[in-house]
């Protein structure tokens, strides 16, 4: 059925009014605002449907990017211009920041929840939080000998269209923003190399002594997946600060964990220009994971977790002991020379080791994972010495980063096509493309020496790979997974433990 332009946005202000994206008392504001950017002159019509699913903004949107692309308001033929018009469209819809700032206040004051819940909804409803794409993930879970962990396929970013990837060959890369995690991005309409983010918006909290902001990312890969960004454009770094602002943002909004990722280059995250963490409301695998060891330091319990990359928890309930215990051991790992295990901390002023940081709060008990990671290259390890291997590069190449640290593998969209294909190589090896498996010849030699269902074969493949991820986690642990090098990660601790009693 063809809706006539002024009744497809009469749709669209009823649905936005339903999910209180805008109040009542500013319906003919908004309504004239939009008809004028979409170029209808008819007035105002009646809402068709008025019963609407968190999945009909598209169907809701279709008709009038249809029509204002037919009417030249856009390049029709990039798919980059559409988003960026479906961006400024829904800008229209949301408030000003300061007014979206004075909100989340007013309702923090009467609960942290409340407050995210309003942001977080306000930016899934402006089709900032693309649910749509998120849908379009393929998540599954994997028993590992550390516990269940999750695997995300991740098929949600869109592909670029060709003619925009022309277009940012073409153009002179930006310098505004400077990057992609820049508080400027907020009601920036994104050129060829950088997202629409018209309808962006941010949330200002001090963490420490510095200005930081609270958003949400657009592809989200866990509940509420919260970035919280430097109000500067600085480099990721870990000091005795970092704990200061963590502890600051699980006090504010003790729902959410935080974390950071390591701040140097193979072990930390894909940004490191811009000092950020990430946090949000979901749980995650390492959350789960068992003590091997633990040692009681006054108020402070201190454990060694059974865990593929090498992990000390530290909790209590004294925020400023938690802090100083956790800090301690930061450094204590900074100075940590083992050549048995390759840790080498520095090389000239090069320094190689750091941590991957997370805090949660439970009731009034802090907690602090601190991850031990180094990034030393050696000529055998070129990408790293404690990085995943090549043979489950097929797998996962990229960074062991923050979310998969924590057992949850974020992992490319390609594979969700290629394991139909390696399924059909095992079934008949006669019928495969030898090009398209090349990548994955070590994980085809890897399944081959497992015992194949006859049923549930798919399901089975991907528990296969949930394996090599734990396996792709355990190549990023210093101490390895041997009974040696976990006596060596005992006698680590305990010599913290003695260390921070001095
Ligand atoms: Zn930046």
């Amino acid at each position: 059925m063809t809706v006539n332009p002024a009744q497809a946005l009469a749709n669209l202000m009823a649905y936005a009014l339903s999910v209180e994206l805008i109040h009542p008392d500013d319906y003919d504001y908004v309504y004239n605002k939009l008809c004028y950017m979409l170029g209808i002159s008819t007035g105002q019509a009646e809402p068709i449907d008025l019963c609407f699913g968190r999945d009909d903004l598209e169907k809701l949107l279709k008709p009038l990017l249809d029509e204002a692309g037919h009417k030249g308001r856009y390049d029709s033929l990039s798919l980059a211009a559409r988003e960026r018009f479906a961006a400024q469209i829904m800008d229209v819809f949301m408030p000003h920041p300061s007014t979206l700032q004075t909100r989340f206040e007013a309702l923090h004051a009467k609960h942290p929840r409340l407050a995210t819940d309003d942001f977080y909804h306000r930016c899934v409803h402006s089709r900032y939080i693309r649910t749509d794409q998120i849908a379009a993930n393929e998540a599954f879970e994997s028993d590992s000998p550390y516990g269940t962990l999750k695997v995300t396929i991740n098929l949600g970013k869109p592909e670029k269209d060709p003619r925009d990837i022309i277009k940012a060959a073409t153009r002179q890369v930006s310098t505004y923003p400077a990057c992609l995690l820049c508080k400027e991005h907020v009601g920036h309409d994104g050129a060829p190399d950088q997202p629409p983010r018209a309808n962006h918006r941010i949330i200002r909290m001090r963490l420490g002594k510095d200005p930081f902001y609270l958003q949400y990312s657009p592809y989200a890969y866990y509940a509420e997946h919260a970035i919280v960004l430097h109000e500067k454009h600085v480099p990721m770094h870990i000091d005795a600060q970092t704990y200061e602002r963590l502890f600051d943002f699980v006090d504010a909004l003790p729902h959410y964990f935080i974390g950071s990722n390591a701040d140097l280059p193979i072990v930390g995250g894909s940004m490191l220009s811009h000092e950020h963490y990430q946090g949000g409301l979901a749980r995650f695998p390492i959350e789960e994971a068992k003590t091997c060891a633990s040692i009681k330091q006054r108020t402070v319990t201190v454990e060694r977790l059974h865990w593929p990359i090498s992990t000390i928890k530290i909790s209590g309930k004294a925020r400023a002991t938690v802090i100083k215990a956790a800090d301690a051991l930061r450094r204590f790992w900074q100075e940590t020379c083992d050549s048995d295990h390759d840790i080498i901390p520095c090389t000239g002023t090069t320094r190689h080791n750091t941590v991957t940081l997370v805090v949660r709060k439970t009731d009034d008990m802090y907690t602090v994972y601190t991850m031990l990671r180094n990034n030393i290259t050696t000529a055998e390890r070129p990408d790293g010495r404690f990085h995943v291997h090549p043979c489950r590069h097929g797998i996962k190449k990229e960074n062991i980063g923050l979310i998969e640290a924590m057992g949850w593998a974020i992992l490319p969209g390609r594979l969700a096509r290629d394991l139909q294909l390696i399924a059909n190589y095992l079934d008949d090896p006669l019928q495969a493309n030898e090009d398209t498996l090349a990548p994955y010849r070590d994980f085809i030699d890897f399944v081959s020496k497992q015992t194949r269902p006859n049923t549930h074969r798919m399901t089975w493949l991907k528990q296969q790979v949930g394996h090599v991820f734990a396996q792709a986690l355990e190549d990023c642990a210093v101490f390895p997974q041997t009974a040696a090098g976990q006596r060596a990660f005992q006698s680590w601790m305990e010599a913290y433990d003695d260390n921070h009693k001095i």
